[in-house]
């Protein structure tokens, strides 16, 4: 459970530390320096110019962010007669009723958990995503006094604000709504077991990995090429609702240090134009085609790739192999036509596309099949799902490339295809926006020394 309380309504409490700031220094002093990296920028971050990014952001995965706080003792508070004000966040689960979750914010309020369970607006705690996060106010007999929660509709930019108060009438209940803000967070962090693990611990949001992940995935692959020290630092944005983090937006840019080898990417959107992210020096880092078919994920992250499984009495092995769970999402590494769709004896359910060029690609053992023959596609699409169809001795990818009729390996080929540089006529946005992020990843990087000393 999360329990927060705050001091600044018990003001003549005695307590060990008067002050909060410092308490939460104490307690979260990286936390603290994200805060401080970010007022030190002040102004620099609101003129960034990049306000094409913020629509945008409503396409990346929603992602509730919750951020652990400390717990501190019950008696702690309870302290004569007094009159308390206790503050409680928690998040909305699967299975909750109104009962589990008014017990679990410490509430005992008939009156409260005969609301939650019967008005409609109340009641839309429990429906739709799960996690939602909830706040409470309640007195020292543990009555509601307000209760708050923010979420974001699927399709929407604007949040929905459920309050219910304590007014003389009772508790009453009603849904607001509100603009979400863009703000820019930065972080940093190194790599001790798995790119996961390091931004679990630099209080990252899993979409702001995956993005990681895929804006360098032709230059590094993260499953294979993390070395333990190699570190990153990262400016994203995220879509804010009073001041709580509903939704990650993009990582705007990226420095990741792999093997003593640095790579730098920065988003930019053209006007009108499909955005990519950019070396600084205005080489496009967007390939005509991906180095990987599955999109990189937690669950994916921990599998491995494998080269030549089942070799057999036929023809070599002429393919990668990824292991993933059936069900993956397998998606089209570039631009092409789906040439062949349907059953193919040992490689089960196949997909094969063809690019220009000549060159082509297949997916094998698919547990599902998304596409039919003749369908064009575009890079990154998605095609089908991995299984293990056909002769395969469990859950896996088997992907080829095929330039000409022979066999290259997609790894290389991915990172010798074409790079686009920026179109000349955006070039002096571009320099503006790279040089503002430059300064913004040269702070994220002072974040980790500051934590490291
Ligand atoms: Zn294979």
């Amino acid at each position: 459970m999360n329990f927060s309380s705050r001091t600044d309504k018990l003001p003549r409490l005695a307590r060990s530390s008067t002050h909060p700031l410092i308490d939460s220094l104490a307690r979260h002093p990286r936390r603290i320096m994200v805060g401080i990296g970010m007022l030190l920028l002040g102004t620099g971050v609101t003129a960034f110019g990049i306000a094409p990014l913020a629509p945008d952001a409503a396409l990346m995965p929603v992602q509730q962010i919750v951020e652990e706080l400390s717990v501190q003792p019950f008696a702690d508070l309870s302290v004569g007669s007094v009159p308390l004000t206790l503050y409680r966040s928690d998040t909305v689960r699967r299975d909750d009723t109104a009962q589990t979750l008014l017990q679990r914010l410490g509430v005992l309020d008939p009156a409260a958990l005969a609301l939650l369970n019967s008005d409609p607006q109340a009641r839309q705690l429990f429906e739709g995503r799960t996690g939602k996060l909830v706040t409470v106010e309640t007195n020292d007999r543990q009555a509601l006094q307000r209760l708050s929660a923010r979420w974001l509709p699927d399709d929407g930019r604007v949040f929905q604000r459920l309050v219910i108060e304590s007014g003389p009438q009772g508790l009453q209940v009603r849904i607001e709504s509100g603009e979400l803000t863009a703000q820019m967070r930065m972080a940093s962090g190194v790599i001790n077991s798995s790119l996961f693990a390091a931004t679990d611990a630099a209080n990252l949001p899993d979409s702001v990995a995956v993005q990681l992940a895929e804006m360098f995935a032709s230059d590094i692959d993260f499953r294979r090429d993390l070395r333990q020290g190699d570190r990153f630092s990262v400016v994203y944005e995220t879509l804010e609702a009073d001041g709580e983090a509903l939704r990650a937006g993009r990582v705007l840019s990226a420095e990741f240090i792999n093997n003593g080898h640095a790579h730098e990417a920065v988003w930019f959107e053209e006007p009108g134009h499909k955005g990519a992210y950019y070396g600084f020096d205005g080489e496009s880092s967007r390939k005509s085609f991906l180095s990987s078919p599955l999109e990189f994920s937690r669950v994916s992250s921990g599998y491995g790739m494998r080269f030549h499984p089942i070799s057999g009495k036929q023809k070599a092995h002429l393919g990668i192999d990824y292991a993933a769970p059936t069900g993956t999402p397998v998606r089209t590494i570039g631009d092409g036509v789906v040439t062949f769709a349907g059953v193919q004896r040992g490689y089960g359910n196949v997909i094969e596309v063809t690019h220009k060029d000549n060159k082509s690609t297949l997916f094998a053992h698919l547990s599902r099949i998304d596409v039919r023959t003749g369908q064009k596609v575009a890079q990154g699409d998605f095609l089908g799902a991995v299984g293990s169809t056909g002769a395969s001795t469990g859950p896996h990818l088997h992907f080829e490339f095929r330039d000409n009729g022979v066999h290259q390996d997609p790894l290389e080929i991915a990172r010798q295809s074409e790079n686009i540089p920026i179109d000349q006529a955006f070039r002096a946005r571009f320099e503006a926006v790279a040089q503002q992020q430059r300064l913004s990843l040269n702070a994220a990087a002072t974040l980790l020394q500051a934590n490291a000393e």
